[in-house]
This record gives structure tokens, sequence and C-alpha cells, in this order.
């Protein structure tokens, strides 16, 4: 009965602040930076309402199957079992930018992996499609998932507090974090300058100039926050000038199996 209180609480924070987040960031740069950003925008066209009102229903309805496992994991902080914890001093300080980068790689090879099989032709359509309903997305994308989709990912970060020691304001951090690469990845802009894109940081990270391509392309850059694996697995793409992505867009690379 806890553990339900606690899933429904969680759920209504994960899907109020998708909303808050999603219309507020869409709404300062497609509503009123338009004009002014132009020069940064990926998409080709204005967003489609269709898209965004299944992107918002897809969100509110995955955002329970992300609270569930989350619940699960503050269940058990709660009652001293699972390995979150509060003292930050507990396993020495150096501890807590080292389990952050462990999560983060975790998390990022295992939805490489998972995002390359979603993408395969047998599963394309009862697992992703919802997310690329949009080729070209705005913010509401962010957290626009199928359900399976988001009950093969939620349980990641949750499990990993059974194996992985982590203070519970560095586990915060990294949901702000996630919650920011999503809106940025997504959110039709290039909001980072040019020199980062191209530079070294764009170069293992991505971008929404990077993962704009997997929305158009579909068969390219898997990743969630850095380009290793799409790089070592050879299904890293990079448009070379903002030209070559509209380009792409008009003229989509035809679907090749995963
Ligand atoms: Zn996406
Ligand atoms: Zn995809």
């Amino acid at each position: 009965m806890e553990l339900l209180a606690t899933t429904a609480a969680l759920s209504a924070i994960i899907a109020l602040r998708y909303l808050l987040v999603a219309a507020g960031l869409y709404r300062l740069l497609w509503r009123r930076g338009e004009p002014r950003l132009r020069s940064t925008r990926l998409n080709t066209r204005p967003p489609a309402r269709a898209a965004i009102l299944h992107e918002l229903r897809a969100s509110l309805i995955s955002s329970p199957i992300y609270a569930f496992p989350a619940a699960i994991a503050l269940d058990a902080f709660e009652h001293g079992r699972g390995l979150i914890y509060a003292d930050p001093s507990r396993y020495g300080l150096w501890w807590l930018p080292a389990s952050a980068l462990i999560y983060l790689v975790v998390q990022d090879t295992y939805y490489y992996w998972a995002h390359r099989a979603m993408h395969h032709r047998w599963a394309f359509a009862w697992t992703h499609r919802g997310h690329h309903l949009s080729r070209e997305p705005t913010p509401f994308a962010s957290f626009a998932f199928d359900a399976v989709e988001a009950a093969g990912t939620a349980w990641v970060l949750p499990a990993l507090t059974f194996f992985v020691p982590i203070q519970w304001g560095v586990a915060l951090a990294l949901l702000t974090l996630m919650t920011l690469a999503a809106l940025m990845n997504h959110c039709g802009f290039e909001l980072w300058p040019q020199s980062w894109v191209r530079g070294p940081v764009g170069r293992w990270l991505i971008t929404a100039t990077h993962h704009s391509l997997h929305h158009t392309r579909f068969r390219c850059n898997y990743g969630l926050y850095s380009r290793a694996w799409d790089r070592w697995m050879g299904t890293d793409a990079m448009p070379v000038l903002a030209e070559e992505l509209a380009q792409v867009q008009v003229q989509p690379t035809p679907l090749q199996t995963a």
C-alpha cells in the first residue's frame, strides 16, 4: 500500500516536471525566441499539433511506468535497504563523482544497445514508434515513449541503486541532468555554440544536432549522452553543416536493418 502511494506521488511529480519543463522550453524557444534563434534552428517545419498531443499522452502514460521502479528504490532507502545513502562523506568525497560517472556509463551503454534493438524491424512498431512520431522533435518528445520502451528502460537506474552506492543528492543531480539533456537534444534548436558542437566536446557528447539526425535518418546516432558507442560501432553520423541536415530531412536515408 505504501509502495502504491509512493508510486502515485512520484508519478505526479514526474508528469508535472515534464509538463512544466517541456511547455516552458517550448514557449521560450518556439513562441518567443524563434525569430532571434532562427540561425540555430534545426527543424525545417514548425511543430505539428497532432504530434505534440500524441507526445503529451505518451509521456503521461510513461510517468507511472518510470515511477514504479523509482518508488521501489525510494522505499528501500527509507527502510534502510538498498545502497542509496545520505551522508556525503560515507564512502569518501571522491565517490560522489565516481558513482555519478558509473551510473552515466551504465545507462549510456544500456540505452545504446536497447535503442538499437528497438530499431530492429521486428521491434520498432511496438517498442519505439511513439518516440519517432515527430520527425523533427520539440521538447515534448523528450519523455514521449511507448509503454514497452518505458518499461524496458525505467528499471535500469533504480536497479543499480541495489548494486552501486549512490548519495541521494547525486541521484537527484543525475535525474536533473537527464531531464536537461533530453530536453536540449529534442528542442529543435542547437543551443550549444557551434565551437562546442564541432569541437572536442561535441565530438564525444550528444547534442541536438546529433540527435536530430537520429530522428530524421532513424538508423544512426542511437546514443543517449555520449557518441562513444556510436563511434565504436560505426553508427555515428554528424551533419557537416546545417544545410546538410536540411537536405537529409528532405531526402531521408532509406531504412536499413539494425
Ligand atoms: Zn529522441
Ligand atoms: Zn530511435
